[in-house]
């Protein structure tokens, strides 16, 4: 039996597709790695490339070529700013999830979470829509786009994508031109200058300014383009004269030629508010040299040979700009009297004048450590710069986000930008939206899905409040929202609504209370009640309804203020003076009660039993509706949330006299061994302490050697209680004793 089975027609398995061959800008872009990165291993770019062509194949771009060649550029780009191989591979990746049916997960599996993180992050990115951008917008926009992203990388990726789509932009309908552009010029050429990214910056504004303003652009390089032509020979001449003097001086440097942006020529006429030809620096010559020491010496030399314009030397050496930019500038007038303008710096002040960001960023296998720290390093230096320089204009403070994450930046499903402080959830969103959207929150949808309302908000979602008119906030999102707007707003609906209701059942108690002791409301006139509200120092009737309806007064000390002749039985209580120790005694076993609530006599008062306070402990009273007054451990957990409303909130004390006892829970572990429980109950004995329940385990959670024994005991007050927990820690076996609070 021949063990090939394709002997036999039928059994083939289906051919893998053709993979589609590599297209020859890949072997140009592997030389372009190998040369910035001669060490490092290029097999994942391979991979990457491949994997990218098979599921890209068949697609196309705009410009009839085949898909494949965007990504390709696109590596390119960051293979020429020497970008690692991470970035390459993200470069490679960066569409396909978007625009293929791989997903992030395939991504991870085949290539590690690094590219699948970067890949993820340039993927968000491209999914935000900026087209509903204003210009005080656009700031925001900037912002939460750093903010978004954990990783610079994935902005250097955007960056060359973009870079390559404004590059080929001219393929595109002339509607979507002008939005790709106005987008490019608002938000990623700011964003290449804040990173010092100068030769990106610089070509993504030339494009956009080309498609937003032909008619200019075309002037304003044309004039550019003569003028260079004209003086080429000068230019040449200069730079040669310069040279060797410089060499005479023994500075070694190279001296280029250097021609002015056509998108900085006009924002130079825009702002200074002048004609083209009165820019005298369109035409200008670089010096590159070794030391800083020698950018100096070269200024020297140039300002020896050639007049300097005074005003205009500029030392970005010793001040460099918030974008760490480092150059001397200085304008000379040269032979013929023309002004032209001289840069001179070291080689790595021109690599970071020209590559910023990613020129600090040199991985390398096993070192990221340290590289990561060169990073942050370079934010912070960013970050501080910006603070010493006070420019509130520029957006360094930004970075600062990534570094000390304190805001996150959500969008509306129409593309408004949020911003909140973090761990805020979709209710502090929906206030910062509009009040009443907060008010009639019922739920939220990130990115689509329904979350709960406690789901902490992540940079870049979109946030799609669900709302149904009618519904109300509730007390629990109190402890949910960050935001002091959302907080206010709540606790205002809810007091207005406990308002309503206290107002509503003060009324019937009120009524109710007067049916009782045979008074006629009806006769009452509304001026008298006025009156007891405001002896009671409350505006309105309502407020006064408002207090019987939360418990703080008793209906009938209303009625009696009201109406005393209606009321027979009883005289009013004498003007509490000041109680003799047996008038005091007397009066607490008259209320029958420990606590005794300021300003008010008369109303029910119980402990509660969240917290079950004892005597001396710090305690809160909180006034419920229709159950009376709850008085909580200052320490209760409760407490803090109950006493959002100080309207709710009374002062109790503990009656000074009172004898009760409290029952208390206490729990002790202990190790198991015999007779200690004898010692327990002995201690218990000596303070005469009634047991009133008492249980005993062993084998705790699986401990053979562990017991717990578990009462209830009747205390005086709190420092009893400590002092028979201390005497019973003083045991020895006892391991712990602790309070159950909760009765
Ligand atoms: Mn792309």
């Amino acid at each position: 039996m021949p063990l090939v089975s394709g002997s036999e027609p039928g059994l083939e398995p289906p051919a893998a597709p053709p993979e589609p061959a590599l297209p020859p800008e890949f072997e140009q872009l592997i030389a372009a790695v190998r040369e910035a990165r001669p060490n490092d291993d290029l097999a994942p770019i391979e991979k990457a490339c491949r994997f990218a062509a098979r599921y890209h194949s068949g697609q196309l771009r705009k410009s009839g070529e085949p898909y494949m060649s965007h990504p390709i550029a696109v590596a390119r780009i960051l293979a020429d700013m020497r970008m690692d191989v991470v970035c390459i591979e993200t470069g490679l990746l960066h569409d396909i999830v978007e625009d293929t049916s791989v997903t992030l997960a395939d991504i991870q599996k085949n290539f590690g979470d690094e590219v699948a993180r970067c890949v993820d992050g340039v993927t968000k990115l491209s999914k935000i829509n900026f087209t509903s951008a204003e210009d005080r917008q656009a700031e925001s926009y900037r912002k939460m786009l750093l903010a978004m992203v954990n990783d610079i990388r994935v902005i250097i990726v955007k960056l060359a994508d973009r870079l390559h789509n404004m590059r080929t932009l001219g393929f595109l309908s002339p509607e979507r031109r002008e939005r790709i552009a106005g987008e490019t010029l608002e938000i990623y050429a700011p964003i290449a200058h804040r990173l010092g990214m100068g030769k990106v910056r610089g070509e993504l504004e030339d494009l956009a300014f080309r498609y937003l303003d032909p008619a200019e652009y075309e002037v304003i390089s044309k004039s550019i383009e003569t003028q260079r032509a004209a003086n080429e020979a000068y230019i040449e001449r200069m730079r040669r004269t310069l040279e060797a003097e410089l060499r005479r001086q023994g500075i070694p440097a190279r001296v280029e030629a250097r021609v002015k942006r056509a998108y900085s020529v006009y924002q130079k006429l825009k702002r200074q508010k002048i004609k083209l030809d009165q820019v005298y620096d369109l035409l200008g010559l670089r010096i590159i040299t070794d030391s800083q020491k020698n950018c100096y010496g070269a200024l020297g030399v140039i300002h020896n040979e050639w007049s300097p314009v005074p005003g205009r030397i500029k030392d970005f050496i010793a001040i460099p700009r918030p974008n760490l930019y480092q150059s001397l500038h200085t304008s000379v007038v040269g032979p013929e009297g023309k002004h032209f303008e001289i840069q001179i710096r070291t080689e790595e002040m021109h690599k970071v004048a020209e590559e910023g960001i990613a020129a600090h960023w040199k991985y390398k296998e096993g070192k990221r450590g340290v590289q990561d720290d060169q990073r942050i390093a370079w934010l912070r230096q960013l970050v501080e710069w910006q603070q010493e320089m006070r420019d509130p204009g520029e957006f360094m403070s930004t970075l600062k986000v990534d570094l000390y994450p304190e805001e996150v930046y959500c969008f509306t499903p129409k593309g408004r930008v949020i911003v909140l402080p973090s761990g805020s959830c979709p209710i502090d969103f929906a206030y910062a939206v509009h009040s009443e959207v907060g008010n009639t929150c019922t739920g939220a949808k990130i990115n689509g899905r329904i979350v709960p309302l406690r789901y902490v908000l992540r940079n870049g979602d979109i946030v799609d409040i669900l709302t149904q008119s009618g519904h109300e906030p509730s007390k629990d999102w109190l402890s949910i929202v960050k935001t002091s707007r959302a907080r206010n707003k709540i606790k205002h609906i809810i007091n207005e609504n406990e308002r309503e209701r206290a107002i509503e059942i003060g009324q019937k108690y009120l009524d109710k209370e007067a049916r009782r002791l045979g008074v006629q409301l009806a006769r009452i006139q509304r001026t008298e009640l006025d009156r007891v509200a405001g002896e009671y120092g409350l505006g309105k009737v309502d407020d006064l309804y408002a207090a019987l309806g939360y418990g703080k007064f008793s209906a009938r000390q209303v009625l009696q203020k009201s109406a005393p002749d209606q009321i027979v039985e009883e005289p009013a209580p004498a003007p509490p003076a000041e109680p003799s120790p047996a008038q005091q005694k007397e009066q607490d076993k008259e209320s029958d009660d420990v606590i005794v609530v300021r300003g008010a006599d008369d109303v029910m008062v119980y402990r509660a039993k969240c917290c079950n306070p004892i005597k001396g402990e710090g305690i809160v009273g909180y006034v419920t509706r229709g159950k009376g007054i709850a008085v909580h451990s200052r320490m209760c957990p409760n407490v803090q949330n109950l006493m959002y409303d100080s309207e709710r909130k009374i002062d109790v004390d503990w009656a000074r006299h009172a004898s009760d006892t409290f029952p208390v829970r206490i729990v002790v572990h202990t190790d198991d061994r015999p007779g200690l429980l004898h010692q327990l109950t002995s201690i218990l004995s000596d303070e005469k302490t009634n047991v009133r329940t008492l249980e005993a385990r062993t084998d705790v959670n699986g401990h053979h050697d562990a017991a717990l024994i578990e009462m209830t005991i009747d205390v005086r007050d709190k420092k009893q209680l400590e002092k028979l927990c201390s005497a019973m820690r003083r045991i020895s076996g006892v391991r712990d004793v602790e309070r159950i609070l909760n009765q």
